[in-house]
């Protein structure tokens, strides 16, 4: 792919992307020497790595950076397609989604040159240093610390749920820089070298068995000042507009996929409804068609968070009452899945095992959706507090 093919209509690009992925998905696929496994992370790199190389990375950076300086409806429209593919999401998803646009806006132009050619290439993953034991919903109670020394930092600290750490290359972290300062006001945002010593990962294994996420202990680890980005005590507010940067195209490859698995929960609706009572199956097919609902108001909404976007204006709350829909119907629908599965109903034995493989551990991740990037508790808490002006809480 370069960037004089790149069709500039909406709709030739569409087609452009379609193809492409069609065409190097299968590819990757044939070339991939071992079992075909979406989601294990060797694979999810090396197709991750398949994208960079072929120049689909840094679609919306300017330029000068090696970007592609892409409007976000096309970058919307790449989303779409590169999950209509069928193709795994990536491992370097913080590297791309919200540490490269937080870098190109609050980094210096030598802290740029440094880090941007590694992310565009994917030769460099970053993982996201935020929550702690004590330190989740409510972040600003982050204790790791960092006390200044002559050429930069000594940083202590315990960091928790911190994905894809165990693959990482460096992390943002947010660290406690002056102790005495109002909660929020005391934190910064520091770019720690994963392999330097000091830096301890252990894995954190989940419910689908797979450790996606670990533990990150800093012991008297050395951070240069040139790895303080942007000023000392302004993490906090880096911090939420990092938690921005992706507003408007986040639920996009989610959404694609809900949709792909809803007509793989229909197929299953379809191969068991003749052993099933009319009553059991209209049951079924009423639950389907709520989550059918359920995927056209999604669709609408990120429709809503992109053209809002598109048009420049500030992130709202409207996010956490998609962030709620999403996961808890997500949640549903497999377990939806699952249910008919259950009924093991005539349904050939190979399509079942794959199908049980796919749905149980969708199921099992699940879990995590209503929890990461805010929990729905929280979610809730925002929705009613700004969207409906209930009390706080
Ligand atoms: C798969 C996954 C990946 C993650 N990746 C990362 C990562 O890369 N980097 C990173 O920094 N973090 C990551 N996290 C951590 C995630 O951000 C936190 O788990 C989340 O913010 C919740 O914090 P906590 O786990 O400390 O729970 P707590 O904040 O301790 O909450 C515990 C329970 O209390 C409820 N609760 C807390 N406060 C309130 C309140 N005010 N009102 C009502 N209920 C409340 C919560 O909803 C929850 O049910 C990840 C988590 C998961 C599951």
């Amino acid at each position: 792919m370069t960037d004089e093919r790149l069709p500039q209509s909406p709709e030739a690009f569409r087609a452009y992307v379609r193809a492409w992925m069609a065409e190097h998905y299968a590819q990757f696929q044939r070339d991939w020497p071992g079992r075909i496994d979406p989601v294990s992370l060797p694979y999810r790199r090396a197709w991750e790595d398949t994208l960079c190389r072929h120049g689909w990375s840094g679609l919306g950076w300017p330029r000068e950076y090696g970007g592609k300086a892409l409007s976000l409806s096309h970058q919307a429209i790449y989303l779409e397609e590169l999950a209509r593919s069928g193709a795994p999401l990536g491992v370097n998803l913080i590297g791309h989604g919200i540490f490269a646009p937080t870098l190109l806006h609050f980094g210096s132009a030598a802290q740029k040159a440094r880090y941007l050619p590694g992310i565009l290439r994917n030769e460099a993953i970053w993982c996201q240093g935020y929550s702690e034991p004590g330190a989740g919903s409510d972040l600003a109670a982050v204790t790791s610390r960092a006390r200044k020394t002559q050429d930069g930092y000594v940083l202590d600290g315990h960091k928790i749920w911190t994905s894809f750490a165990n693959l990482a290359d460096y992390c943002f972290a947010l660290v406690r820089t002056d102790p005495h300062a109002q909660r929020h006001r005391g934190l910064s945002f520091l770019l720690v070298d994963m392999h330097q010593p000091g830096v301890r990962v252990e894995p954190i294994r989940q419910l689908t068995g797979e450790a996606e996420f670990c533990e990150v202990f800093f012991e008297q680890v050395k951070v240069p000042s040139d790895c303080l980005l942007g000023q000392e005590g302004d993490g906090w507010s880096m911090a939420m507009a990092a938690a921005s940067f992706e507003r408007g195209t986040y639920f996009i490859p989610r959404l694609v996929q809900f949709e792909r698995e809803l007509a793989r929960v229909r197929a299953l609706i379809d191969s068991v409804a003749h052993g099933l009572t009319p009553i059991a199956l209209q049951s079924y097919r009423q639950r389907w068609a709520a989550l059918f609902a359920d995927s056209m108001v999604l669709q609408l909404k990120s429709r809503r968070a992109l053209l809002a976007a598109m048009n420049g204006e500030p992130p709202g709350p409207e996010g956490s009452s998609t962030k709620v829909h999403w996961s808890e119907a997500h949640q549903r629908m497999l377990d939806l899945a699952l249910e008919l599965l259950g009924l093991n109903l005539c349904v050939p034995a190979m399509q079942m095992q794959a199908e049980v493989a796919f749905f149980a551990h969708a199921s099992l991740w699940s879990r995590a959706e209503t929890i990461l990037a805010g929990t729905s508790e929280i979610q809730r808490n925002i929705v009613g507090e700004k969207i409906l002006g209930l009390a706080k809480g």
